[in-house]
């Protein structure tokens, strides 16, 4: 396999660090090379922040029309549908994730920059009727400026989709940061940007380390919107980093979901959905279903079949058509995963399946945790309480829907849940009571580029996609244009005009 060589951009030119220093980007599968990427260095950072300020404040980019910027982002989605193979290729290597999954990947993310195109077009000022005829006042949309947009490593593009696409929409200019992990389909959007027409600086990647290269983003006075996906003690880094400077932060943080299921449930839907839920490319999604909530009088029933179905789940190699999940990110990663679940056992977890990394066969040289379910578990356990990002379910039993929405809302998270009940009330009712940003009912996992994203609680502040995730990038301005001046007449003092 040809290794990929991924570079930095910079003012719309591709470059090696300042100090020519490489990362080694390593399969999860099998722990061997797949790309080679430039790691930036401090001085790449100044670069980058002055590069995409210099575009902000005197580049022709802010001057563009909206329609214009709509149509750049569209042609993005275009050259992005053009290289989709290519890029899915990219991010199933970097990531280990079946081939088809990054592929379903790279279609969301097409589908997140027709959504902002469309946005966009929509977005129009707002006339505020003030009761006096000779006053027009309105309220226009202006992009927030210069922005870091800082992204993890389990939807590596995904979720700097959800950031680049409005920011261009809003007429920002930004540096995009992927994960030190996961760098190589960002380097395929950033070409592809800058095929699209995008001006030099409005868009630049750094790559390397979130100490290095993300926190001066997150300090530095010349940018204004730092916008973060990843995990609550990075997020909580970054906004007290941001503070200094009064920017503005967005965070897409953790979650540590409720997954409900009452005794009246499609219990053949709740349970395969639960499955999915939890073990959903090994359990490294931000919504993951990890926490099951399930009603005492079904509970055998529904553990066991989940048990019975976990242990049969086919592990593999993104190129494996077998593969129904596949590895952890890193091997530090494997490691905390590991921890958690005998911290779990220790704290009385009941384990009834996994527990422990897989090295069957051809996964030897792999980052592989099985399929894990704790049973018996409580509220004050840490393996309840705290994100594991690993393919681990802990199960708690409930008696009443008072006590499953209890339970539901026990934790610094909100990102979202699920509820499975064939008692409609009852579902709108739990729905309405989660204190999460996302509900499904008799569902669990769907989102769409129009619906807004985000977290109540310590899963986040602000929204992506939908309406909101435009908006995130914009500054409202008021503008009060009297068509009839006259004095103001407030103070008694009378003046005369030269
Ligand atoms: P992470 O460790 O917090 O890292 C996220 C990004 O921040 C990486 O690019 C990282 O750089 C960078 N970073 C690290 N320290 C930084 C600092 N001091 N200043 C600025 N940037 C810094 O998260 P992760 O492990 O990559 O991702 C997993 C987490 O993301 C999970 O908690 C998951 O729930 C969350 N997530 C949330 C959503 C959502 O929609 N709410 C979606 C996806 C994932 P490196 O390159 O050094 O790692």
């Amino acid at each position: 396999m040809e290794i990929a060589r991924v570079r930095l951009c910079i003012d719309g030119q591709w470059i090696d660090s300042a100090d020519g220093v490489v990362r080694e980007i390593r399969s999860p599968f099998d722990n061997g090379l797949v790309a080679q990427a430039a790691e930036a260095t401090a001085d790449d950072v100044e670069q980058a922040i002055a590069a995409a300020r210099r575009a902000f404040d005197s580049g022709p980019f802010p001057h563009w029309t909206l329609e214009q910027r709509c149509a750049l982002v569209a042609r993005v989605a275009d050259l992005l549908e053009r290289d989709a193979q290519l890029i899915a290729a990219a991010e199933s290597a970097d990531t280990a994730k079946r081939l088809l999954e990054a592929e379903y990947d790279i279609a969301d993310v097409i589908a997140v920059f027709r959504h902002f195109a469309a946005l966009g077009r929509a977005l129009h000022e707002r006339q505020v009727d003030v009761g006096r005829p000779e006053i027009d006042s309105r309220i226009v949309y202006e992009p927030v400026g210069v922005c870091g947009l800082i992204g993890p490593w389990n939807y590596p593009l995904l979720q700097l989709a959800w950031k680049v696409a409005p920011a261009l929409v809003a007429g920002c200019t930004f540096i995009m940061k992927p994960s030190e992990l996961t760098p190589s389909s960002a380097a395929h959007l950033m070409r592809i940007l800058m095929e699209a027409g995008t001006p030099d600086g409005v868009a630049n990647l750094l790559l390397g380390a979130g100490a290095v290269v993300g926190a001066p983003l997150t300090s530095d006075p010349r940018i204004d919107l730092v916008s973060f996906t990843g995990g609550l003690a990075t997020g909580k880094r970054i906004m007290a980093a941001a503070a200094a400077t009064v920017k503005k932060v967005a965070l897409e943080l953790g979650g540590k979901n409720p997954h409900i299921i009452f005794a009246d449930a499609d219990l053949d839907a709740a349970i395969d959905n639960a499955i999915t839920a939890a073990f959903l490319h090994s359990g490294q999604v931000c919504s993951a279903g990890t926490r099951l909530l399930v009603e005492r009088a079904v509970h055998d029933q529904v553990v066991d079949a989940i048990v019975e179905r976990a242990r049969r789940i086919h592990l593999g190699g993104p190129a494996d058509p077998l593969t129904e999940t596949g590895a952890l990110i890193s091997e530090a990663h494997l490691v905390k995963v590991q921890k958690y679940c005998l911290d779990g056992i220790a704290e009385g977890a009941v384990l009834r399946t996994g527990g422990q990394r897989s090295t069957a066969p051809g996964l030897e040289r792999g980052w592989f945790f099985e399929p894990t379910v704790l049973d018996n578990c409580n509220t004050r356990m840490r393996c309840v309480q705290d994100e594991s990002f690993g393919p681990i379910l802990t199960v708690e039993v409930f008696d009443s829907e008072a006590e499953a929405v209890a339970l539901g809302n026990d934790t610094i998270y909100g990102l979202s849940g699920g509820v499975w009940t064939r008692d409609e009330a009852k579902a709108q009712r739990v729905a309405g009571a989660l204190r999460h940003g996302t509900i499904w009912v008799n569902d669990y996992g769907p989102y769409r580029p129009e619906a807004e994203w985000g977290g109540f609680k310590q899963s986040g502040i602000g929204r992506e996609l939908g309406v909101d995730g435009l908006h995130e990038y914009l500054e409202a301005k008021h503008i009060w244009r009297n068509t009839t001046p006259a004095r103001s007449g407030w103070f008694a003092s009378e003046g005369t005009t030269a």
